[in-house]
């Protein structure tokens, strides 16, 4: 059952519109990412959920109550920001134990409480620790904790992990999410890292200067990107510049190779050029039974990532890249070797220019 509704939200700052008519629901439970570049309007609608901005116009809904004129408090929400939110003179306890205290929990059952959050969140016995004496992952820890100590209605998470190490913002963002399935509660987190998204979410909502671009689970966005800005923001993206040699045929040419595709766009003219787009996974090295593309070319890069190899080809003037699976028992692939690449037509992302 839907329970997050959010209503032709806007928001303008003066004749600054950032926040343009967004709209879309969620269902309890989900974790939902708003993710997009830097003041597309990510956290403004993250605080007009939470009441500490009025929408210029449009509804918000949770639980089937419409909370748009509510004062933050009377939201029931928790809530995390980037860094450095704890009270800084109060020990994690006392940090944790805020809001319960402000509601009137009585001492015993304030304390119990504080201590199973801090069971849940890996960091039993350390209510009497002050926040300059842990670390930045502990410190969120806390602040999630402490969000989620009331019980709250929804989590909002406003790049909770973005002031972190890279190995500790993997292991903590786990952490949110397995702990957020735990509790079943509907989480809105906000992100500008893609990857981040693609990890924990249960559904994403994609933004670009105030609208949304696509909403859809992290496989449809990835797989099947609506827009462009889509295509290049979430994910690698290849592009290949080719020219349209016979249109009834669709066929076309890279770097002097031609090839037939599977679609032309509606416009195409013999002669003129185009632009292919396509994920790297797509590409094998050598020929694979349903890729009916070959290309040659030749290394022009190896990038050792671990368990993948990312192989940089050129074609001529394209160079596209891709990535193999580091299997150890071949010899790995070196830089100035020619090689045959192969793709399927049908993968090739045709979008509107
Ligand atoms: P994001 O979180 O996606 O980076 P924000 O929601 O913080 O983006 O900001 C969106 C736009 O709104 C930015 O251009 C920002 O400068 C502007 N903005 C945010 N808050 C205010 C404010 N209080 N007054 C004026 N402009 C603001
Ligand atoms: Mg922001």
């Amino acid at each position: 059952s839907e329970f997050l509704r959010v209503d032709n939200l806007t928001k303008s700052f003066g004749t600054n519109t950032v926040v343009k008519g967004v709209s879309f629901a969620f269902e309890k439970g989900e974790f939902i990412s708003l993710l997009g570049p830097s003041g597309c309007g990510k956290t403004t609608i993250l605080r007009m959920i939470a009441g500490f901005e009025n929408p210029t116009s449009g509804s918000i809904t949770v639980d089937g109550n419409d909370i748009t004129h509510l004062k933050p408090n009377q939201r029931q929400l928790g809530m995390v920001f980037q860094a450095y939110a704890l009270f800084p003179n109060l020990n994690v306890g006392d940090n944790i134990g805020f809001g319960l205290k402000i509601a009137g929990m009585p001492t015993e059952e304030r304390r119990a409480r504080v201590a199973d959050m801090l069971k849940l969140i890996g960091l039993p016995g350390f209510e009497k620790r002050y926040p300059y004496e842990m670390s930045g992952g502990q410190q969120q820890r806390v602040a999630l904790a402490r969000a989620i100590a009331p019980r709250p209605r929804m989590l909002l998470l406003d790049e909770p992990l973005s002031a972190l190490d890279a190995k500790i913002r993997v292991s903590l963002r786990e952490e949110i999410r397995a702990i957020q399935l735990d509790l079943g509660i509907t989480t809105v987190f906000v992100t500008h890292d893609q990857e981040e998204a693609l990890s924990i979410s249960d559904r994403i909502v994609v933004m670009n200067a105030g609208n949304i671009e696509q909403l859809g689970a992290p496989h449809e966005i990835y797989n099947k990107p609506a827009t462009r800005f889509v295509a290049t923001f979430v994910g690698q993206l290849n592009t290949i510049e080719a020219v349209v040699s016979d249109v009834a045929a669709k066929k076309v040419t890279i770097d002097g190779q031609t090839v037939s595709l599977h679609t032309l766009p509606d416009n195409a003219k013999a002669g003129a050029g185009i632009s292919l787009t396509l994920r790297p996974e797509v590409l094998t090295v050598g020929a694979r039974a349903d890729n009916d593309i070959s290309l040659t070319g030749t290394i022009s890069d190896v990038t050792f990532l671990g368990s993948v190899i990312r192989l940089r080809v050129a074609l001529g003037t394209n160079i596209v890249s891709l990535d193999t699976f580091n299997d150890q028992r071949t010899a790995p692939p070196v830089r100035g070797e020619p090689v045959t690449i192969s793709l399927a037509s049908k993968d090739l992302l045709v979008l509107a220019a």
